[in-house]
C-alpha cells in the first residue's frame, strides 16, 4: 500500500511527545463488509488511517492506546430502533462491530480507564433514523445512539437524575438520522453544523428543524454555505455551540466526526483542512468521538484523523502539512461569513427561546402529529410514516409512530420514554395491547426507556 506523505514531522524528528490527557482509539475497518466493491464508504477508509497513525508514531506517544472493538448485541440495537422486520433483516455482524466500537470507546472514558476515546470504526451511522427499514446515506444502525442508550443503561447518573448529553454532529452532512433518534428528548442536546441542505444530501437540517413538543430547542441546526472554511467553521463553534454546550451543562459530549467536510472530498464543497479539524476538537473537547463519513481516503482521512487524535490528546498539532493544501483555501469571501454570523446568531436564539411549538405538524387528540415520507437511497425504499408525540405535562410524552415500507406492511411503534410519566405508560401499554388484538398492524414493537 503505498502511504500518504508524512504529516506530522515533528512527531518523527525525535522530540519527546507525551499527551497531556489519556486518549484511548478504538479501530475496527470492517473487512468484509460494503455497499459494493467500488463504493466511496469502503474497508481503505480507515486501513490508510491506520497505517498514518503508526506511521507517524502516533501510538508510540505515552498515554495514548489502540484497542479492538467489543461486539454490540442485537438487543442493543433493539434498545435504539425500531428494526423492521427485525434486527436481523437490517443488519450485519459488521454494524455490531462498528456500534460495538463506539460502546468500547464510552467504557473507556466512563470507567475512567481513558479521558477520552476515539471510535474510528465503519459502516456509518448518522442517517439511520428510529425506524429502520433498509440503508440510507449508507447507513443502517445508528452508532452514537446506540452507545448512548448502553451508556443509559450501563452508568446511569449516581444522583438517579437523567444523563445530560449533548451530540454534537460535525460530518458535512445533516445527521438527520441522529436528530430523529433525539427529536423528542429533553436530555439530549443535538447540534449539527453541515452543509447547507439546500445544495447536499440528505436536503434537511434547518433552522426550523429545533426538535419535538417534549423537546423544543434540544436539536439544533447550523447550516453552512458551500466553501465553508476553517475560518467559517470554528467561527461557528467558538460563537454558537460552545456558548449552548456552557449553559446545557452535559455530562457527556460525542462528537460525531465526520471528515467528509475536507477540501479534497469527493462527495461535498467543503474547505476545511486537517489542522481546521484538530483545532475543532480542541476547542470542543468532546469526551468521546465516533467517525462518520469521509470519503478522500488518501487525500484526507489519514491527516484528519491523526490531527484529531492528536488535539484530543492535547498534543500540537499546528505543524501538519497536507500535500494538496493551498493559503487560498483559508480566505472565505465576506459574504460567507456574513452569512454564517446571521445562521449562528439565529441558532443560538432557537437554544435560548425556543417557540412554544415545533415548527412542522399540528395537534390531534392530544398528540403533536406530522406525516412523512421517508427515502432510503441505498436500498431504493420508500417509507411512509404518521408520528405522534403526547403533549403531555410530567414528561416529554409517548411517541406513536405508524410506518410502512415497500417491504414491511403497516406497523406501529411506540416510545415509552426514559423517565416517563404512569400516564404515558398506561397509555403506551393501553395502545400496545389494542394493536396487538385489532389485527391491523404487521408489527407491533415496544421501546421502553425506563426498561433495564
Ligand atoms: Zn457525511
Ligand atoms: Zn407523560
Amino acid at each position: 500500500m503505498n502511504m500518504p506523505a508524512h504529516a506530522f514531522p515533528k512527531l518523527l524528528s525525535g522530540e519527546k511527545a507525551v499527551a497531556a490527557g489519556r486518549l484511548g482509539v478504538v479501530f475496527f475497518p470492517a473487512f468484509d463488509w460494503a455497499i459494493s466493491a467500488t463504493h466511496p464508504e469502503r474497508e481503505e477508509r480507515l486501513l490508510y488511517t491506520r497505517d498514518q497513525l503508526q506511521e507517524e508514531g502516533v501510538f508510540d506517544i505515552p498515554g495514548i492506546s489502540e484497542y479492538r472493538p467489543e461486539f454490540a448485541t442485537p438487543a442493543d440495537l433493539a434498545r435504539t430502533h425500531f428494526c423492521l422486520p427485525d434486527v436481523a433483516a437490517v443488519s450485519t455482524d459488521s454494524h455490531l462491530a462498528a456500534a460495538g466500537a463506539a460502546i468500547t470507546a464510552a467504557r473507556l472514558v466512563m470507567e475512567k480507564k481513558e479521558d477520552r476515546a476515539f471510535s474510528l470504526a465503519r459502516p456509518p451511522g448518522h442517517h439511520a433514523m428510529r425506524v429502520v427499514h433498509g440503508n440510507r446515506g449508507f447507513c443502517n444502525i445508528n452508532n452514537e445512539a446506540v452507545m448512548l442508550e448502553h451508556i443509559r443503561d450501563r452508568w446511569p447518573h449516581p444522583d438517579g437524575r437523567p444523563l445530560r448529553t449533548a451530540i454534537v454532529d460535525t460530518d458535512v452532512h445533516h445527521g438527520d438520522g441522529t436528530q430523529d433518534i433525539f427529536w423528542n428528548d429533553p436530555h439530549t442536546l443535538f447540534i449539527s453544523l453541515h452543509q447547507d441542505g439546500r445544495t447536499l444530501y440528505p436536503g434537511s437540517g434547518f433552522l426550523q428543524e429545533y426538535g419535538g413538543p417534549g423537546a423544543l430547542g434540544r436539536t439544533i441546526n447550523i447550516p453552512l454555505p458551500p466553501e465553508t472554511s476553517d475560518e467559517g467553521y470554528l467561527y461557528a463553534v467558538e460563537k454558537a455551540v460552545l456558548p449552548m454546550l456552557a449553559e446545557f451543562k452535559p455530562d457527556i459530549v460525542i462528537n460525531s466526526a465526520g471528515q467528509d467536510n475536507h477540501f479534497t472530498d469527493p462527495l461535498a464543497n467543503m474547505r476545511l483542512s486537517a489542522r481546521g479539524y484538530a483545532a475543532l476538537n480542541s476547542l470542543l473537547r468532546p469526551d468521546i468521538a465516533v467517525l462518520e463519513g469521509g470519503y478522500a481516503i488518501r487525500g484526507a482521512l489519514p491527516y484528519v484523523n491523526t490531527g484529531i487524535c492528536l488535539a484530543l490528546a492535547g498534543l500540537p498539532y499546528e505543524d501538519i502539512r497536507e500535500p494538496d493544501w493551498k493559503p487560498s483555501f483559508v480566505r472565505q469571501r465576506p459574504e460567507t461569513g456574513r452569512h454564517i454570523a446571521d445562521v449562528c446568531e439565529k441558532a443560538l436564539r432557537l437554544f435560548r427561546n425556543p417557540p412554544a411549538r415545533p415548527a412542522e405538524g399540528q395537534e390531534e387528540d392530544g398528540y403533536w402529529v406530522r406525516h412523512r415520507h421517508i427515502f432510503y437511497d441505498t436500498d431504493m425504499l420508500g417509507e411512509n410514516q404518521f408520528e405522534g408525540w403526547r403533549l403531555c405535562r410530567d414528561c416529554s410524552g409517548l411517541g406513536r409512530i405508524e410506518t410502512s415500507s415497500d417491504r414491511v406492511k403497516r406497523s406501529l411503534c411506540l416510545l415509552i420514554p426514559r423517565h416517563s410519566c404512569p400516564a404515558c405508560r398506561k397509555a403506551g401499554t393501553l395502545l400496545a395491547e389494542r394493536g396487538r388484538k385489532g389485527g391491523r398492524y404487521a408489527h407491533v414493537l415496544v421501546l421502553d426507556g425506563d426498561m433495564p
